[in-house]
């Protein structure tokens, strides 16, 4: 698939004109009309003008052709052009003298014609300018995918088009807007895909039936996201609440609400992803607040989606720098008289230089975002991996690790034999190196993903579903998982004893826990009380800040050097 607008400019942003003349008057009086908008490239025979065009051909936007030169004629170039499927393309506007090749050439395929002598430069850029546009726009059109479902343009057409209207309409004011249903998860989990899907289609169509009149363009991105491209200045309230009006008239179904994150196009030269990106910023910012429902993007946003693209673009440098460390976090055993150790969790920390310490809790959604993931994780079961060898070869015991997967880790090709072969070159047996899968990877219920997990285990690694409770895993889904470890999320231990509620939820999961046949651990645990609490609820095991944070290999060797 073609990347946004690689073959409608050159890298100025000019577009690409050749002009092919034998006269070098005219030749130079047409390019004189035309450099100041487009990057003109001169041909002064049919022959030299073929090579040309083979050359620029995914750039070109224009060719002015001659009809009379020597060694190949223009009709002859024009039809080895309508013949090449790469060619046909370009639009071609025949220059000639001869009133009568006129219908002619543009039965041959040519899309104008100029008239020589050459009239002033205003008809001539004007008639170019047209031509060009109505060209990129049949283009467009005919190359368009459309979103099956709400008949909308998909997110790469979306990007595409926004930005050749960006280019078309230099002078407008623009906003570029990202809009979600409010835990649309929700509503599928209940009300079924079904309707969901009835949902999605009905906010399609009010944004058809109202975008275009705007002059704005509009897609949809994936799942229940929205993408708008609208003149400033639009009442942004009022267009939400036409979109939600009567979405759901029934009343058993609660109110869907839309949320909205804006950023006014300030900077004119940020590429159209990165306008949306900060549009999605704006509107995570009120993600699950039924209050608001509209957010701009502003200096505070601005501020941080600096420094995130400063911890982007200095990833690699710290990999190489060895700038991240991993810290270990012990857990416990605690079915007996007194807690044993019983394993570690691998937590990565950076040292940046200029920022002092960045807890994964900033940069790890980052890097999830775009795929740099990938690299962080396997420097990190790297890292652990040669730990646990270090660890044996001083005090002759095996000290289990687990190690983060992220969902994406999963899906690259070479996942399971990269860890394969760290066990290999480490000597470890996979049954001490634990893999935590947060338990919304799951609920995406990827065949792909169950499979790479059972493959793991088959290998004998064993898994550790993480934040358990957090994603929205039904019963009979777990049922069927491939998993050996539940991972309790934080957030109910937090409030165990003054609440009933979640002393219910973690009594039910320990029970999902026992049913399954797979231990349970409980992270989080900061106090005597909620281990105390744990215990007699029948947790196995704990990890939290009762024992003790994550802390540097050396440190954490106190806790090794307890049991040995
Ligand atoms: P997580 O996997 O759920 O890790 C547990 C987090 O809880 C850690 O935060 C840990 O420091 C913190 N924690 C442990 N005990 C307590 C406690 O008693 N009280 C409180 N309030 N917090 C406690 P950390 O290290 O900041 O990591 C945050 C998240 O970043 C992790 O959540 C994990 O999702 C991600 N992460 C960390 N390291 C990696 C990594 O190497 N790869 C990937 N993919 N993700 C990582
Ligand atoms: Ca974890
Ligand atoms: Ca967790």
């Amino acid at each position: 698939m073609l990347k946004s607008h690689d073959r409608f400019y050159s890298e100025d942003g000019k577009r690409l004109v050749l002009i092919v003349e034998d006269e070098p008057v005219n030749r130079a009086l047409l390019s004189v009309y035309l450099e100041d908008e487009y990057d003109v490239l001169e041909a002064e025979d049919g022959v030299q003008a073929l090579e040309i065009i083979r050359e620029n051909q995914s750039l070109l936007s224009l060719v002015i052709l001659d009809l009379m030169m020597p060694k190949m004629s223009g009709q002859e170039v024009l039809e080895i052009m309508q013949g090449s499927d790469e060619l046909r393309r370009i639009p071609v506007i025949v220059l000639t003298s001869d009133e009568d090749a006129e219908v002619p050439s543009l039965q041959q395929g040519a899309a104008d014609f100029i008239k020589k002598p050459l009239e002033k430069p205003a008809v001539v850029q004007a008639r170019i300018r047209r031509i060009i546009e109505l060209s990129e726009d049949t283009y467009i059109i005919q190359n368009t995918e459309r979103d099956d479902l709400t008949g909308l343009l998909n997110k790469e057409f979306f990007y595409r088009y926004s930005e050749l209207f960006k280019l078309h309409h230099p002078s407008w004011d623009m906003d570029a807007l990202v809009m979600d249903v409010n835990n649309f998860h929700l509503i599928n989990e209940i009300q079924g895909r079904a309707f969901g899907d009835r949902i999605l289609k009905q906010i399609g169509e009010r944004i058809m039936s109202r975008v275009p009149g705007t002059g704005g363009v509009a897609g949809r991105s994936h799942a229940d996201t929205f993408l708008l491209y609208l003149p400033s200045g639009t009442d942004y309230e009022e267009l939400r609440d036409m979109l939600m009006e009567d979405l759901t008239n029934d009343l058993s179904n609660p109110r869907v609400h839309l949320r909205l994150g804006v950023y006014r196009e300030t900077d004119k030269n940020l590429p159209m992803e990165r306008c949306f990106d900060r549009a999605k910023m704006a509107a995570d910012l009120i993600r699950n607040n039924y209050d608001r429902g509209i957010s701009l993007y502003d200096d505070n946003l601005h501020e941080q989606d600096l420094k995130n693209q400063k911890l982007i673009n200095d990833m690699q440098k710290a990999i190489d720098e060895k700038q991240f460390l991993v810290y270990y976090q012990p857990k416990y055993d605690i079915t007996g008289e007194k807690p044993v150790l019983k394993s570690a969790e691998a937590l990565i920390r950076w040292k940046h230089p200029e920022m002092g310490m960045i807890s994964p809790g900033i940069f790890i959604p980052l890097f999830e975002k775009n795929g740099l993931i990938q690299r962080l994780d396997r420097y990190v079961w790297k890292e652990a991996a040669e730990q646990m060898r270090r660890w044996r070869e001083k005090f002759g015991v095996t000290v289990p690790v687990s190690v983060n997967v992220s969902r994406i880790d999963m899906y690259a090709a070479d996942f399971v034999p990269f860890l394969k072969a760290l066990m290999k070159e480490n000597e470890i047996k996979p049954e001490d190196y634990f893999l935590e899968i947060t338990e919304s990877a799951y609920t995406e219920n990827s065949v792909q993903l169950i499979q790479t997990v059972e493959e793991l285990r088959g290998y004998g690694f064993h898994i550790e579903m993480d934040d358990f409770g957090s994603g929205y895993s039904s019963l009979n889904m777990l049922a069927e998982m491939p998993i050996d470890v539940l991972k309790l999320d934080m957030r109910f231990i937090r409030n165990l004893h003054n609440s009933d509620r979640n002393t219910r939820m973690v009594e039910l999961m320990l029970d999902i826990a026992h049913r399954l046949g797979v231990i349970a651990v409980a992270e989080g645990v900061e106090t005597e009380e909620q281990m105390l609490d744990l215990k007699r609820m029948g947790c196995q095991r704990i990890q939290g800040y009762y024992f003790s944070g994550p802390v540097p290999p050396e440190e954490f060797e106190r806790f090794i050097e307890e049991v040995i």
